[in-house]
């Protein structure tokens, strides 16, 4: 379904076109009109394909080979990455970083993982909301532990359970015109369990959400002067 709606919007914005002539300007608008229903099904697909690489991790196809990445680093890119939309809707990024915590895993997924939250804490938040990132360290578990925490509008306790799974998307996505297509949360869970890790939430209604990634610390880095 989710693959066949802007497959169907496409084809009717190319019929309405077709249907009879029309002058440059018409022509110009509908194009613009497909090459965003696109780039919406390109974003789309990549999102589907990287939950289908993470699935057959989990089922037990190899990794690639994982260097140690230096979370606060890649907290830091897709802050920046987001900041100029945050600053657009007046929501405050704040970063709360412990310097040296690694974990082992592909930098881009890292940075997937940051930004479906923040994209998420930032959509879901009013104007003059903020969103803070911790980055902790818990010894005993050898976990590295972030949290992407916002004040804003929160999620309702019967939705809470679901909003992992795929496709689920709550009243507010729903009703945006360019909304997400509920596969963020999906990625960001998928892609964490494939590390070996996990991601919980905890969320008030009209107080705000925290959701909370644990992830197997790097070798070397389970004590703090190691
Ligand atoms: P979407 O594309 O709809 O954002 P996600 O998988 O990222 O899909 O999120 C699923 C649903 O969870 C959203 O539609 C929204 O209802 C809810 N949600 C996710 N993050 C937050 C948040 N920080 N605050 C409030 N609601 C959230």
């Amino acid at each position: 379904h989710e693959l066949k709606t802007p497959v169907a919007i496409q084809k009717s914005t190319l019929q309405l076109l077709l249907h009879k002539p029309r002058s440059n300007e018409e022509y110009k608008a509908g194009l613009d009109q497909c090459l965003r229903d696109t780039e919406r099904l390109e974003d789309l697909l990549q999102r589907m394909l990287r939950l289908a690489r993470a699935d057959q991790w989990a089922a037990g196809d190899a990794q690639p080979d994982l260097a140690p990445q230096l979370v606060a680093g890649s907290c830091e890119d897709s802050i920046a990455g987001l900041k100029p939309w945050a600053d657009s809707r007046n929501v405050a990024l704040r970063l709360v970083p412990d310097g040296d915590v690694r974990v082992l895993a592909d930098a881009d997924d890292l940075r997937i993982i940051w930004a479906n939250l923040l994209q998420n804490a930032i959509q879901y938040s009013p104007n003059g909301g903020t969103v803070t990132v911790k980055i902790e360290r818990e010894t005993g578990a050898s976990q590295a532990v972030v949290s992407v925490a916002d004040n804003g509008y929160g999620i309702a306790p019967d939705h809470l359970p679901r909003v992992f799974d795929r496709f689920f998307r709550g009243d507010r996505s729903r009703s945006r015109e360019t909304g997400g297509v509920g596969l963020g949360l999906a990625i960001v869970k998928a892609l964490v369990e494939a590390y070996g890790g996990n991601v919980s939430v905890t969320s008030e209604p009209g107080r705000g959400s925290t959701f909370t990634v644990r992830l197997p610390l790097a070798p070397g880095e389970t004590s703090p002067s190691s």
